[in-house]
């Protein structure tokens, strides 16, 4: 062995190590070995890796084996927080730079830094390009750079960001400072920018398979999209997910639909102020199964790992955003679900959005290509994960058998004759009528609107009586699915031929459809997140989540900083019952095993009362209140009297987690009645009993609680 094998010998042992003590892990993940060794020795690399592939150990590994501080460029705050809370958690000194900290707490840091106190220090790209700050870190010792979500140098992706094109310099400024750049965008051209605009030219590419193993993908055909969707959650309680709608009004229906049935569940747009989108962002990590229904503002930025399931109410406009925004399930590595819910609505709402976009005719013809590739994934016919990689260039050898269509199977008919009727129907009514209208003209049925312009005379009136209504909106679909039929754009959906229909009406083909599957009760086996814990186990589960939940709220993370879901699943199934066999529970390093072992032992043994204490009561009734549910329904909902709702709602207030608007919905006048008589008199707050006869018969004394404590809160700031 030579002398430099000996050294990477050396090195590889000792990233093993540090992957065991610090992180708790017992093996590298697919590329993460090679690229460690790479950067650990000085050398540049390009790491393309799925959503939850393991991107950040690449470059925190190497931060640990080099000396000096090691330099992690990210695009959000909320990204940067985030990791600098788990790498805290872990014993790595860690700190965040940003606009929002005080000159004297960025002096300390600086102060730290220069002491050579911490490992990795988290910036913004426009603070790192800083002159003062790049003839800072001129002075210091620097182990590497890593640039975060490298992609978004690009200018043809979505995020786009004009800063990290600076980022360049870095190969001058600092030439013998390995860099390492990292994305989860995987096209050919984006990896082209990244290489050239941040002058990677030498670094070593490791590309990983792009494909999520974990996630089930399904789609269905929208019938009653609520209904569905309702049903596909029934199945999920108690799991995080997002649900993705194309309009911020739907948004807003489909979230208060939710709580009224009783799914916690919050909007997210940009036409929310930006505060309390930052507040519906910040409880969806810091809750426990909470649902954000959100348009696709709510996207990057993003890193809750245990998103058990992402569903679309509408249909994404590309595949690439489809990958992206079902990515966002998932990363943490356990099942997790796709769903979609996808119908002619839907095409006919993006080919008029396309239509109506600005853009010169290339743009919009690669905008259809696109939306093209979307359609064929939903018609499609035979396993959807290798279509969906087929379209990124990966093949996948094997069907996957952990899709919609690999499980339930595909039938497909021939439908040659029954389009020939369809087009021929939208032909001879002058290609300017809706499917509801085509339908019922092929069903021979003799209304009012199909007499009007006298369409019971056509030859077409009554020929399709051997399908079903359903069965020929399924046949429409797929025919503009597949561009065989076009939409009337400037219209009111109207349908109309479309050149490559020809051959099919003179003959010359024959076209097989996808058979839609009737709607069933959802088999066991048709969702993989619901099998995550089983009955008997349900309970110590719980148990584990609440004494997470009670020691995250205690340091201020999110519960997935103390442990990962996948660690505390394997504690309930390896059930160590000495601290040295916790130590060998994938994910417990040995800071965590000094801090939290014990208790999570306690837990597990049996010793210790799961901590179900008021704690969860009150995180469900926040996330139910600002849900928009009344106190009355919060009462149902938690088995609870509405007494005690109030109080934990005037509690809630106090503490400013809830506002006065969330837990209440009073009437301006009367609100505005109640503060005055609180404010009446001098000094102190006069307690409730003092006013409550006032209020007698027109409100619970509750809802004077409530306010007294929101007056409270505002009056201690
Ligand atoms: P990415 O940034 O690529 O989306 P992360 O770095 O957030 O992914 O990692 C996803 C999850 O996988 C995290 O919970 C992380 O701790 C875990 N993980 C990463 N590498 C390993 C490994 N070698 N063994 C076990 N878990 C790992
Ligand atoms: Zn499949």
């Amino acid at each position: 062995m030579g002398f430099r094998k000996t050294v990477e010998f050396c090195m590889l042992e000792q990233a093993q190590r540090i992957l065991k003590d610090v992180f708790g892990y017992d093996a590298f993940r697919g590329n993460q070995a090679a690229i460690i060794e790479r950067v650990a020795t000085g050398g540049d690399v390009l790491v393309l890796m799925p959503t939850g592939g393991g991107k950040s150990l690449c470059y925190q590994v190497p931060a640990l084996l080099r000396e000096g501080l090691a330099v992690v460029v990210s695009p959000l705050i909320a990204l940067m927080d985030d990791q600098v809370a788990t790498l805290d958690e872990l014993g790595v000194p860690a700190v965040a730079l940003n606009s929002t900290q005080s000159p004297e707490e960025q002096r300390d840091i600086a102060d730290r830094i220069t002491r050579g106190e911490i490992k990795l220090l988290y910036l913004a790209p426009e603070r790192l390009v800083q002159p003062r700050m790049l003839a800072f870190l001129q002075r210091q010792r620097i182990a590497l750079f890593a640039i975060d979500e490298a992609h978004c140098v690009s200018q043809w992706g979505h995020d786009f960001r004009p800063e990290y094109l600076q980022l360049g310099q870095l190969a001058e400024q600092f030439p013998h400072v390995p860099r390492i750049a990292l994305t989860a965008t995987a096209d050919r051209r984006t990896r082209e920018e990244i290489v050239n605009r941040l002058h990677l030219q030498q670094a070593e590419r490791f590309l990983s398979s792009f494909d999520r193993p974990n996630i089930f993908y399904r789609i269905v055909p929208k019938e009653q999209p609520r209904k569905q969707l309702i049903g596909f959650l029934a199945e999920r309680r108690g799991d995080a997910g997002i649900v993705y709608c194309l309009s911020r009004k739907k948004v807003e229906e489909v979230a208060a639909f939710l709580s009224e049935q009783g799914f916690p569940a919050l909007p997210y747009h940009a036409g929310l102020p930006s505060d309390l989108r930052a507040f519906h962002q910040k409880r969806f990590l810091n809750e426990e199964g909470l649902i954000m229904v959100a348009t696709i503002a709510f996207g990057m930025g993003i890193d809750k790992p245990n998103v058990r399931f992402v569903a679309h109410l509408d249909l994404p406009k590309s595949l690439e955003a489809y990958y992206q925004e079902t990515g966002r399930a998932g990363r943490d590595g356990l099942p997790a679900d796709a769903w979609m819910a996808y119908g002619l609505q839907d095409v006919l709402l993006l080919k008029q959005m396309l239509n109506n976009s600005e853009g010169d005719e290339r743009h919009k013809r690669v905008e259809q290509h696109k939306l093209d590739a979307m359609l064929a994934l939903c018609e499609e016919t035979r396993c959807r994960r290798q279509a969906l990689l087929a379209y990124f260039d990966e093949e996948l050898p094997q069907p996957c058998g952990h899709c919609d269509n690999c499980v339930d199977g595909v039938q497909t008919w021939n439908a040659t004759e029954p389009a020939r009727q369809a087009l021929s129907a939208i032909y001879r009514s002058g290609q300017r009528y809706g499917v509801g209208h085509l339908v019922d003209i092929l069903l021979g049925r003799d209304n009012e609107k199909v007499r009007g312009p006298g369409h019971q005379h056509l030859s077409v009136f009554g020929v399709g009586k051997s399908l079903s209504e359903g069965e020929w909106r399924s046949l429409y679909r797929q025919l503009v699915a597949r561009g065989l039929a076009d939409v009337d754009l400037d219209g009111f959906g109207g349908l109309r031929l479309s050149n490559s229909c020809r051959p099919l009406l003179r003959g010359e083909v024959e076209l097989q459809l996808r058979r839609d599957l009737k709607p069933q009760a959802p088999k066991a086996s048709s969702s993989a997140a619901s099998q995550l814990v089983r009955g008997e186990e349900r309970e110590q589960w719980e148990a584990l989540r609440a004494l997470r939940r009670k020691l995250a709220e205690e340091h201020s993370v999110p519960p997935y900083v103390i442990f990962p879901d996948a660690t505390l699943l394997e504690m309930l199934r390896s059930r160590p019952s000495t601290l040295a066999e916790m130590a060998r529970v994938s994910g417990v390093g040995a800071r965590k095993l000094e801090r939290y072992g014990e208790a999570f032992l306690e837990v597990l043994n049996g010793k210790a009362e799961a901590p179900r204490a008021v704690t969860d009561l009150r995180h469900e009734l926040i996330s139910l209140a600002s849900a928009g549910m009344t106190p009355a329904q919060i009462a149902r909902q938690l088995n609870c009297t509405e007494k005690n709702v109030y109080s934990l709602l005037a509690e809630a207030i106090g503490r400013q987690q809830l506002s006065l608007e969330q837990a209440l919905d009073l009437p301006e006048e009367l609100l505005g009645e109640i503060q005055d008589a609180f404010l009446d008199g001098e000094g102190e707050l006069p307690p409730v009993a003092e006013i409550a006869d006032l209020f007698a018969g027109r409100v619970p004394d509750g809802v004077l609680h409530c306010v007294r404590a929101a007056l409270q809160a505002e009056f201690e700031v």
